[in-house]
């Protein structure tokens, strides 16, 4: 779950028919404003396009404008609760996607920058946040040495 500080948006939406049929509904506007709201909030939390139902007001949405995002498939119903923006993992970077691109990139700039040897890049690597060092075995605990 790593946020992006952008997503992306097909520059060719607002002529999409499936648009402008929603636009020709009442409150279609205001539906089309919360799906793009959605878009945002998606990226932002890193949920590969999943709305949690308690979302609904934070991408200024009411189950109005939900039941019209749903009717033209914007968003998709989720079992249990919550929706699925419509095509996410097609036009947006999945979270695992974004944190292998930032992974990758801490590391080309400690080669570059950093001393032969240096490793920072790793230093949060899933292994010692579990409480051991796959590389020296080192076991890290919390108990104090001094
Ligand atoms: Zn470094």
């Amino acid at each position: 779950m790593v946020g992006l500080p952008w997503v992306r948006l097909d520059t060719g939406f607002m002529r999409n028919p499936k648009m402008l049929a929603l636009l020709s509904e009442r409150d279609g506007y205001h539906a089309a404003y919360a799906w793009l709201c959605s878009l945002a909030y998606c990226g932002e939390q890193g949920s590969d396009g999943y709305i949690p139902a308690a979302a609904l007001g934070l991408v200024f949405a009411r189950p109005r404008e939900a039941e019209l995002l749903t009717k033209y498939r914007f968003w998709h119903d989720v079992p249990g609760g919550g929706w699925q923006v419509n095509d996410w993992a097609e036009y947006q970077e999945s979270s695992a996607e974004t944190q292998q691109r930032s992974q990758s990139a801490r590391r080309a700039a400690c080669i570059r920058w950093h001393q032969p040897g240096c490793d920072c890049w790793a230093a949060m690597h899933p292994a010692m946040l579990n409480g051991s060092d796959p590389q020296s075995g080192t076991q890290y605990t919390n108990e104090r040495t001094d």
